[in-house]
């Protein structure tokens, strides 16, 4: 290692996703079924609302917790929501990966444990390792639902946070109600801090979402516009939780993003407009069609939410799988990538239906010369 390097960036381990990059760059038209965003654009107002601020001069430096009018905006949402959360705050952040960074910076000590489902999202280890802490991941095999009882028994002296991904990437289950409720009340009674990354929300297909914050008013929410309005690039989320944790997150804002770009803010003010319902009514259908295609090939936990189904791979390693699945010019990801395990994939249905049916008739293929 470069003698520059510091120890902490051990904890970054993007060997895998990379491996899968390096095979796919060789791939002249490939059949992406791997893209963590909404294959839509981002609607028409939001770009003319951020040109707007643009041309007008808003290009500065916003407050550290984001421009006024979206603040008072979210905020007001948030309080509509969670009417006797008396403590509640918010701050406009760098996306919902900004918020995640601040949260760990805020509240990990070296030590310090944080439960989460396994399956998770590549970022979780790593930010709880780079801030010393230790990752503690609870099996959720085969069904992928939270689990009450086996986070209960995943507790210890040193649990800090519990890390909730509801509906989850990269398997695109929810979380039910019971669950959730279990879950909040076990940590405000251990005192341990719930975080929930809502990053999900909008793309539910079946029933309303549910968040843990409805049953822990101490939660603390990250959420942002990344994938509801296809924003990926424009860096907008927010969090809200308790007030003392917000001042202390936004202390570290100032000093590290400093602020979510101001244009992009004021397209994220437009967003809060826009109805979505007809993009979550297409995702579903695809969802409908992808779980309906490959059902007879594959054992698969039927994704209420996000945009990721999570298929066990024929044969005894899904790593090698998606190997096979590139040679057919389909690109999918494994799942080792995202668990200890290595007997799933990654499939993204946010693609348009052609590259969708494209992609079911090589799984089919591959499922059927596996056997
Ligand atoms: N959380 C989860 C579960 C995600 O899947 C992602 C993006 N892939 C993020 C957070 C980060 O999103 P953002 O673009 O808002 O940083």
């Amino acid at each position: 290692m470069h003698p520059w390097i510091s120890e902490r960036t051990e904890a970054f381990d993007s060997s895998g996703i990379r491996r899968v990059f390096d095979l796919a760059a060789n791939l002249k038209d490939p059949i992406n079924l791997s893209i963590g965003q909404p294959d839509f654009d981002v609607p028409e107002s939001i770009k003319a609302a951020a040109i707007e601020a643009i041309e007008s001069g808003k290009n500065a430096y916003s407050p550290t917790q984001g421009i006024a009018a979206l603040k008072e905006r979210l905020l007001t949402q948030v309080s509509d929501t969670y009417p006797t959360h008396e403590n509640r705050d918010l701050f406009v952040s760098s996306g919902t990966s900004g918020g995640l960074v601040l949260a760990m910076l805020s509240m990990i000590n070296p030590g310090d444990e944080v439960i989460f489902m396994d399956p998770y999202f590549v970022m979780y280890p790593s930010l709880v390792r780079m801030c010393g802490g230790v990752p503690v991941p609870v099996d959720s095999y085969p069904d992928f639902a939270i689990n009450p009882d086996r986070i209960a028994a995943a507790v210890t002296s040193k649990t800090k946070m519990i890390l909730i991904n509801s509906p989850a990437n990269p398997t695109g289950v929810t979380a039910d109600r019971e669950s959730l409720e279990a879950v909040a009340r076990l940590a405000k009674e251990k005192e341990i801090a719930l975080v929930s990354d809502e990053i999900y929300s909008t793309f539910f297909y079946d029933g309303e979402f549910v968040s843990p914050a409805e049953f822990n008013d101490q939660t603390i929410v990250i959420d942002g516009f990344s994938k509801s309005h296809a924003m990926t690039g424009w860096r907008v989320g927010y969090v809200h939780g308790p007030r003392e944790i917000m001042s202390v997150m936004l202390k570290l804002q100032q000093y590290s993003f400093v602020c979510a770009p101001q244009p992009a803010q004021w397209g994220a003010l437009q967003a809060t407009q826009v109805d979505l319902s007809g993009h979550v009514d297409e995702y579903r259908k695809k969802r409908d069609y992808l779980c309906s295609e490959l059902a007879g090939d594959y054992e698969i936990s039927k994704p209420n939410g996000a945009f990721y189904v999570f298929p066990k791979a024929p044969g005894d390693s899904g790593a090698k799988f998606v190997e096979r699945a590139i040679a057919e010019n389909l690109l999918i990801v494994p799942g080792n990538i995202f668990s200890h395990r290595d007997s799933h994939f990654r499939i993204s249905f946010a693609a348009s239906d052609e590259t969708l049916k494209r992609g079911v008739e090589v799984l089919k293929r591959l499922a059927r010369s596996s056997c």
